[in-house]
């Protein structure tokens, strides 16, 4: 008689369980409409005042015998799996996102291919400073197996009375260099009204992590008929690189490259704090190719080697690095700059590490 009173209460709690599933169920889908609604209107996801107001209404309801504590807590845990929904299905939703677009994205420099499995190693002087001084990196360079190099044009400085780079003659000096040796070409600009510029004499337009949060400029460059090699800002959040990505995206051009270079932490040991999680974190959330800058990560020749191992080893599709023919006396970066030497010396490493 008791055992038959049990299995009978059992059976009806499991019909409450498959009950309580169906309304769950139909609840998450309720919230992934409301979610669509918001996306439209640009409605924040997360109402504050209306989750406080909904848990009110419940607990005044409350007979009993849960307290409203109870009450309180096993609806928060609900209305947190709802936000945590809506907000995967915001990423998800992304231009940049895996799970829109599982191919890579692929760039195409040249005979270079960048996204394919296949890194590529980029070099070149933190500022361009001279005709000569391009030359004879490029030179070294060409003969090394580069085939795409750095420089910069349009120097974003710490300080105003430092160098801020040789703008329009700096990009033709590359522009003349690069012909010379079949060399493709990557600098930074800073302003939007320099993109016209730069799409006539460099390959790739590079957006320094200082400007990554420049949302402007990102449109400007998603508008811009030209690959953009998007840097991490010095302290943002993987997330936040992410969306400024998107913003280049969302206008329209689909050729982005992002790097890793280093984030702001209470380490000094490094000038920055290489972030080598971040390069299987974005391969995973994006389709976009993803490099490294070990130079301004680490701003430590010493350690270039390794940690451009461990990127290629994580995933990284390119690693980037300064050379100078003379970094002592080099404009900007001077203590982090490889001499040609070392830059042969360092790209040997990596090519004998079976990694590149
Ligand atoms: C650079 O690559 O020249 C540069 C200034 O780097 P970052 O924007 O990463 O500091
Ligand atoms: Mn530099």
């Amino acid at each position: 008689m008791h055992v038959m009173r049990l299995d009978e209460l059992r059976g009806r709690i499991d019909e409450i369980n498959l009950e309580l599933l169906s309304l769950l169920t139909e609840r998450a889908q309720t919230v992934q409409e409301i979610a669509s609604e918001k996306e439209k209107q640009g409605v924040p996801k997360f109402d504050p005042l209306r989750e406080k107001k909904m848990l009110e209404d419940l607990v005044a309801r409350n007979t009993g015998p849960f307290t409203d504590e109870t009450i309180r807590q096993l609806f928060k845990q609900i209305f947190q799996a709802s936000l945590s929904l809506q907000l995967i299905d915001h990423k998800q939703q992304l231009l940049v996102s895996r799970s829109k677009q599982k191919a890579n994205t692929v760039i195409q420099l040249g005979s270079t291919v960048i996204g394919t499995g296949k890194p590529v190693m980029i070099a070149g002087p933190c500022s361009v400073e001279s005709y000569e001084q391009v030359r004879t990196v490029a030179a070294a360079l060409k003969a090394a197996g580069v085939t795409v190099m750095r420089g910069g044009a349009f120097k974003p400085r710490t300080s105003p009375y430092d160098f801020q780079g040789l703008g329009l003659e700096g990009l033709q000096i590359l522009k003349e260099v690069a012909d010379e040796f079949g060399l493709r070409t990557i600098s930074e600009i800073v302003d939007p009204s320099h993109i016209e510029i730069a799409d006539q004499y460099i390959d790739v337009i590079q957006i320094g992590a200082r400007n990554m949060h420049n949302f402007e400029l990102l449109k400007a460059a998603g508008d811009a008929p030209i690959p953009i090699l998007l840097k991490r800002g010095l302290s943002a959040t993987i997330d936040e690189f992410i969306h400024a990505a998107e913003y280049i995206l969302s206008r329209g051009n689909t050729q982005v490259m992002l790097i890793e270079r280093g984030i702001r932490t209470y380490e000094k040991a490094t000038r920055n704090t290489l972030d080598i999680s971040a390069v299987p974190i974005l391969k995973q959330e994006t389709h976009l190719p993803v490099l490294v800058d070990v130079t301004h990560s680490t701003g430590r020749k010493d350690i270039f080697a390794p940690c451009a191992k461990a990127a290629l080893a994580a995933g990284a599709d390119g690693i980037m690095v300064e050379v100078h023919p003379t970094p002592a006396t080099a404009l900007s970066d001077a203590a982090q700059q490889l001499t040609i030497d070392e830059f042969n010396t360092f790209f040997e490493v990596i090519r004998q590490s079976g990694l590149f």
